[in-house]
């Protein structure tokens, strides 16, 4: 069994956890802080983030989060609270 103690079912474009309620309403992913503006597009800029999916992606890889200064906002141990599933490009 893999049900965590939340809802969510709508998944971020930048992590792959579980953490949205709706898709494209700018709600703000606990897990590596993207904002989600509902754009499945890598390489076009996300304006409310600043960059692209793609860099966002590789930095969420990187340090856990999508952009450096927010390393401090996002939780830890993401996998105890939302589910994960591969990202399909
Ligand atoms: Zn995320």
């Amino acid at each position: 069994m893999d049900v965590k103690n939340n809802d969510l079912n709508v998944q971020c474009y930048c992590c792959g956890y579980f953490t949205l309620s709706e898709r494209g309403q700018y709600e703000i992913c606990d897990v590596c802080f993207w904002e989600d503006d509902g754009c499945f597009d890598l390489e076009k800029i996300s304006h409310p983030n600043h960059m692209t999916l793609e860099k966002g992606r590789k930095n969420f890889l990187e340090f856990g989060a999508c952009e450096e200064r927010f390393i401090k906002n996002v939780i830890k141990n993401p996998e105890g609270k939302y589910r994960k599933a591969i990202l399909k490009v």
